[in-house]
């Protein structure tokens, strides 16, 4: 009774812990030009070698405690490196790049050797554990040793342990179990399986080919940049797909001299479920509701109505800006007549001429500035962005997934939810519009790789258009956001919902893959009704 009251206690336990995993996820360049890949892999190489030299330096048992504190250790290098305030620094000369550089190779140097040491500690703990000449006292003690960096380095360096109050006590409560001659041999014999094991500084093999980056790199679209040897000049890579992931914080940028081509990682952390599931299930992606999923449930259904309400606001805001773009624009035309009539000008026209600019200028900065408008419209963005977040999220947590099949961000779909009284408020939805497609993609890319699932383009084709059940082509589509159809077969149906089924099946399509041509497609969907 009790034993069967304690398993489901921990299989109850078991399904609720998540465990969280480090991720490294990856984005490809396509291929560099000659030229410029030339350029990166010198400056590569001299990182690189900078970073080596770090590495040598600071390897040692000395400075075991120095690279907890790199930025300690960047001080100290400074004052070494530019002596004099306004020079150019050594580093910089010797290795032909900007201070940032050399401060990344010593970080990435002293995480280097942290790590280093770190192993090094477990590998001895299991030496230790498996010598038999050791007593469990002694066993003990080297244990408690290796807790602390300094104690080890003391022990290393023949000098006497100095710990915190609270861990000295501990240290002689263990010692008193043990005679000096023990703890003596225990010390030496620590000494020499450090010595033995330890990384020692060595010659440069390799070439240098990745970098860590925390600040100086960005990405636009399918754009990357980050900075290069060269001050005020970046370099920029087009990319085979767009970032998906955290702006901030380290990426490693890696050189891949094969394939003559970049890769950027950045390490995330990802849930990992401890019951496993294989589901796959197929999303279809909407501005009037967020996401469809294959299994009949939506997600961000009223995303529609917050959509209207900003771009509401936001057309209300333009109404208010309107007469004065009017002005603007009678004010450009009298300018350019003033210029066309005659050249030279005269005095007259001139002083015309200064007071249209004069008006101009004061109409820009007080009454069409763009800068609070577009304060207001990334707050805007803001209330949208955490929308879908919490629609993707809420639908991982339910549909609980192991596979995702969307279609990839370039759907075209829903024209004309709402036709909107001014141009202005148009070209507002339509930037919203098109900003929101772009990001319900990249959050669900994202927030899958978080939550280990993994999420596939299928092609786009025509999902919209046939019946999943029986293949038969939809008739019109109709409802408040145009989200009910009818096959003459099976009858009404939710035509989003009726999508995403296509899109999992597509998942599996052997005669329609991602890079079949729509024309293609139809003709294969066309075929399959006669089929049935
Ligand atoms: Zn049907």
């Amino acid at each position: 009774m009790q034993e069967s009251s304690k398993k489901a206690k921990s299989s109850s336990v078991k399904q609720t812990v998540k465990k969280t995993q480090p991720k490294t996820v990856r984005v490809y360049s396509k291929k560099i030009s000659d030229e410029e890949f030339a350029r990166m892999s010198d400056f590569f190489e001299r990182y690189g070698r900078c970073r080596h030299s770090f590495l040598n330096r600071y390897c040692g048992i000395k400075s075991m405690l120095a690279v907890n504190n790199w930025q300690a250790l960047r001080n100290q290098v400074r004052k070494w490196d530019k002596p004099v305030k306004g020079s150019k620094g050594k580093l910089e000369t010797v290795y032909n790049f900007q201070t940032k550089h050399w401060v990344g190779a010593l970080r990435e140097a002293c995480a280097n050797i942290k790590s280093m040491w770190s192993n090094l500690a477990n590998r001895l703990k299991k030496l230790i554990q498996g010598n038999e000449n050791l007593s469990a006292d002694q066993r003990h003690l080297l244990f408690f040793i290796l807790k602390f960096k300094s104690a080890w380095q003391a022990v290393l360096l023949h000098k006497p342990i100095e710990l915190p109050e609270e861990y000295t006590e501990a240290l002689t409560e263990i010692e008193a179990k043990l005679t000096d001659k023990q703890i003596k041999q225990a010390h030496s014999y620590l000494r020499r399986i450090t010595y033995r094991y330890h990384y020692r500084a060595r010659k440069s093999g390799k070439l240098g080919s990745s970098m860590k980056c925390d600040l100086n790199w960005a990405f636009e679209g399918n754009t990357f940049s980050f900075s290069s040897d060269v001050p005020r000049k970046q370099f920029s890579v087009e990319m085979t797909s767009p970032w998906s992931y955290p702006r901030t914080g380290d990426i490693t940028v890696v050189l891949d001299r094969i394939k003559q081509r970049l890769e950027v990682h950045k390490l995330i952390s990802s849930k990992r479920y401890s019951n496993d599931s294989k589901k796959a299930i197929g999303i279809d992606k909407g501005l009037a509701t967020l996401l469809s999923c294959s299994s009949g449930n939506e997600y961000g259904k009223n995303f529609s109505k917050l959509a209207n309400a900003i771009v509401d606001k936001y057309g209300k805001r333009n109404a208010n800006r309107q007469p004065y773009m009017s002005l603007r624009w009678q004010l450009n035309q009298q300018l350019e007549q003033l210029e066309k009539a005659n050249q030279p000008l005269s005095k007259t026209a001139l002083r015309k001429k200064r007071k249209l600019l004069g008006k101009l200028k004061n109409l820009e900065q007080n009454n069409i500035g763009r800068k609070s408008y577009e304060k207001s419209y990334r707050s805007a963005q803001e209330t949208v962005r955490s929308f879908i977040s919490c629609a993707i999220n809420r639908m991982i947590e339910k549909e609980h997934p192991a596979v995702i099949a969307k279609e990839d961000l370039t759907f075209v779909k829903e024209k004309g939810v709402k036709s909107d009284n001014s141009r202005l408020a148009r070209k507002m939805r339509k930037r919203l519009n098109s900003w929101t497609k772009g990001q319900l993609d990249e959050r669900i890319v994202y927030l899958s790789s978080k939550n280990s699932i993994e999420t596939h383009d299928v092609n786009p084709a025509y999902t919209s258009q046939y019946c999943p059940i029986c293949g038969q082509h939809f008739e019109e589509r109709y409802g408040s956001h145009h989200e009910l159809t009818k096959c003459k077969k099976c009858g009404e149906m939710n035509a989003n919902i009726a999508a995403a089924k296509n899109i999992l099946s597509r998942l599996t399509d052997e005669e329609i893959t991602l890079y079949t041509p729509y024309k293609r497609v139809k003709e294969i969907l066309a075929s399959r009704i006669k089929e049935a």
